[in-house]
């Protein structure tokens, strides 16, 4: 792509003297990498990269941005890169050197950067016994992930952490930055606690903390061929449990790739991994039922709420990754074999994992002061996904994952999770209506012109007109 197709190289060089942090066009030696997303399956093309140093860089790229009828993409890791629309004669604005994080663990807050990781978090919050309400990864970032909702192992004791967002300080596209709480710009704060980034550029959020120091989790891993015993009697346990304990079932085909333990390596299994707030005497007897079943490797221990960001074995550097996920209003047997049938034993996919994980507890009640997704009435929520180095690989995983969507729709629940949808798809498919209609009036208040490209677009009010 020629620079001058875009944005003229006077006017970066204009940007880059405004800026505190590193500016990439087109033509620029390290723009390949500067535009590299976490997940390599996206090949974003922005017009320019900005890596905003501070809170300062972010409201001077948005001015410029705007002086220069360019859209605007924030992003800090770029796990979630593959739902966003083409960046063709966009900024991409990257908060990923924004990433300190202080703790204050007399009032169980934490506050984050734009940029931080869950690491970032977990890890200085666990020193105080609190932990906050991080999903699987460690290396997702804290503002994609909570925008979305951010659903992890604390989530049907504490809710989504969208909605234990407290503050959250956001550069509005006209280039000003704002504070949202409780009692300050209401519609914002409603809208960023998981409507997604579509209104600004987020550059830091706070949020409560919990008093989580250990936990019983681990996984248990049975043979595929084992998986139809397994998941129905998974899904069986789970109407038993409390809301304490959150779980997974799980299919997996590890790679044949060094990084796997031997015993793993190139191996399938069927899991259920899990993870109790309670002791390990308490933990253990819950887990009876599943353990009875004779798992060939059994990983249950103690931990500390940081070690939850690898129970799932998320991949810790960046892969191509393509996949796909729905609600489930509910999981009869029908629906299991439905699963089965498409990604069970003896089945050729290019789907290496497939999760379904346990809602309900705190995510079926209306949080107090909520956000954009104030409760799911989801009782659970799938996600299949392929490792795809090249583009075919990328459509069979993309194809498979659709397959296993479309034959789960009729027990599907209405609207999809934000976080799970990896397609460009309106936010209209991943927000309850109600809210997405709400978001659409402040969407026109804020961005009519649609300056801000998101991860799920919002049409402003008006634009439907
Ligand atoms: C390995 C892996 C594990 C995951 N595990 C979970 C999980 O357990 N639970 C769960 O809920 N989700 C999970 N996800 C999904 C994840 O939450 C989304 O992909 C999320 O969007 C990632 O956020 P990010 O900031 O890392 O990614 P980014 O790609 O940087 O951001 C995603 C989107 O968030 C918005 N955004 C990011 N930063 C800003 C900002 N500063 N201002 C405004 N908008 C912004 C933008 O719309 C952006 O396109 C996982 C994803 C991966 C790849």
């Amino acid at each position: 792509m020629a620079i001058s197709d875009t944005i003229a190289t006077s006017s970066i060089d204009v940007l880059r003297a405004m800026v505190a942090g590193d500016v990439y066009g087109p033509g620029d030696h390290g723009y390949d990498q500067a535009r590299r997303a976490w997940d390599l399956a996206a090949d974003q093309r922005p017009a320019v990269v900005v890596f905003a140093e501070s809170v300062v860089d972010v409201v001077r790229a948005v001015r410029f941005a705007r002086s220069h009828g360019m859209r605007i993409a924030p992003q800090g890791t770029g796990h979630g890169a593959l739902p966003l629309e083409v960046l063709e004669g966009a900024m991409l604005l990257r908060t990923s050197r924004m990433r300190r994080v202080d703790v204050f663990p007399a009032i169980q807050t934490a506050r984050a950067e734009a940029g931080a990781q869950w690491e970032d978090v977990t890890v200085p919050a666990s020193e105080y016994g609190l932990a906050a309400l991080a999903g699987s990864s460690s290396n997702v970032g804290v503002t994609g992930y909570t925008l979305g909702g951010g659903l992890g192992w604390l989530a049907r004791r504490y809710g989504l952490a969208a909605n234990s967002v407290t503050a959250v300080e956001i550069v509005t596209p006209d280039g000003r930055l704002v504070r949202a709480d409780a009692d300050h710009e209401a519609d914002i704060f409603w809208a960023v606690r998981g409507g997604g980034g579509s209104l600004g550029v987020v550059t830091a959020l706070e949020m409560t903390l919990y008093p989580v120091s250990e936990l019983y989790a681990g996984a248990l891993f049975f043979p595929i061929e084992r998986a139809a015993e397994v998941l129905h009697a998974w899904r069986r346990w789970t109407d038993t449990v409390p809301d304490e304990l959150t779980s997974w079932g799980r299919l997996l085909r590890m790679p044949p790739i060094d990084e796997v333990p031997e015993p793993l390596r190139g191996r399938a299994f069927v899991l259920v991994e899990a993870a109790y707030m309670g002791t390990a005497l308490s933990g253990a007897a819950l887990i009876r039922p599943l353990r009875a079943l004779g798992p060939e490797l059994d990983t249950f221990a103690v931990i500390q709420a940081p070690a939850l960001q690898r129970l799932h074995m998320d991949p810790e550097s960046p892969v191509p990754g393509v996949g796909d996920g729905a609600f489930l209003a509910a999981l009869p047997a029908n629906a299991i074999d439905t699963v089965l049938a498409l990604v069970g034993p003896g089945v050729q996919t290019p789907l290496q994992s497939v999760e379904i994980r346990h809602l309900g507890g705190a995510l079926a009640r209306e949080a107090v002061g909520a956000g954009a997704q104030p409760k799911i009435d989801a009782r659970y929520v799938i996600f299949a996904v392929g490792i795809a180095p090249t583009a075919e690989l990328a459509d069979a995983a993309r194809t498979h994952a659709r397959a296993l969507k479309e034959a789960l729709a009729p027990w599907h629940a209405g609207y999809d999770y934000y976080n799970f949808v990896e397609t460009p798809a309106e936010a209209e498919v991943v927000l309850p209506p109600a809210s997405y209609r709400r978001l659409r009036e402040i969407k026109a208040t804020y961005d009519p012109d649609q300056a801000i490209i998101s991860a799920h677009p919002v049409r402003p009010a008006e634009a439907a007109r």
